[in-house]
C-alpha cells in the first residue's frame, strides 16, 4: 500500500522549517500532500493562493509532493485522500503539548490515522511563522527564513 502523508498547517507563511520537514518526510513516505488550511476564523497575513503557488514552485521536480487548500476537519480530509499518516514538526515542548492533544482528537475521529512527528533540525528550530509575520509587518527582512523569494 502506498504510504501517503498529509502535512497540514496554516503555512502563513511556509518556512524553511516546514520545507525541512517535507524534505525529510520524503525518505519515509511515498507521497506527501501539503494541505493549507483555509480557516475562516483565522485572518491570514499572506495570501493563500500566493502561498500555494510558492510552495508548488519549491516541489516542481518532486512529483511525490502535492499542494492543496482545504476547509474541513483534517482527519476527515485525510480519509478522503487515502492518507494514513499525518506529518507534523516538533520544535519544543510547547509544540508537543499542542500536537499531543490534536493527535488524540484526530485519532478519535479517524482511527486509521497515525500522526508522525519529526523533530526539527536545530538550525530551523527557532523559525516560526508568527515571528516572520511580525518582522515582515514592520518591513524587516525575512528572506533568509523562507525557502523561496516573496517578490
Ligand atoms: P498550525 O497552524 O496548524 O500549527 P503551522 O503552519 O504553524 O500550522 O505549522 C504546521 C506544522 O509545522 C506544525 O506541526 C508545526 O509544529 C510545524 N512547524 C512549524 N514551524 C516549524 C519549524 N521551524 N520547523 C519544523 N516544524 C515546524
Amino acid at each position: 500500500m502506498k504510504r501517503i502523508a498529509l502535512f497540514p498547517g496554516s503555512f502563513d507563511p511556509f518556512t524553511k522549517g516546514h520545507h525541512d520537514i517535507v524534505f525529510r518526510g520524503l525518505s519515509i513516505f511515498d507521497e506527501i500532500i501539503i494541505a493549507l488550511g483555509n480557516n475562516s476564523a483565522k485572518n491570514r497575513y499572506f495570501d493563500l493562493e500566493m502561498m500555494k503557488s510558492k510552495i508548488e514552485g519549491l516541489y516542481i521536480d518532486q512529483s511525490q509532493v502535492k499542494v492543496i487548500i482545504y476547509n474541513e476537519l483534517t482527519a476527515n480530509l485525510a480519509r478522503k485522500l487515502n492518507a494514513n499518516f499525518l506529518l507534523r514538526g516538533l520544535r519544543n515542548t510547547t509544540d508537543f503539548e499542542y500536537e499531543n492533544s490534536i493527535a488524540q482528537v484526530n485519532k478519535s475521529i479517524n482511527g486509521d490515522l497515525e500522526s508522525v512527528f519529526l523533530i526539527t533540525s536545530p538550525e530551523y528550530a527557532a523559525i516560526s511563522s508568527s515571528i516572520i509575520r511580525e518582522v515582515h509587518k514592520y518591513q524587516g527582512d525575512v528572506s533568509h527564513l523562507l525557502p523561496y523569494s516573496l517578490d
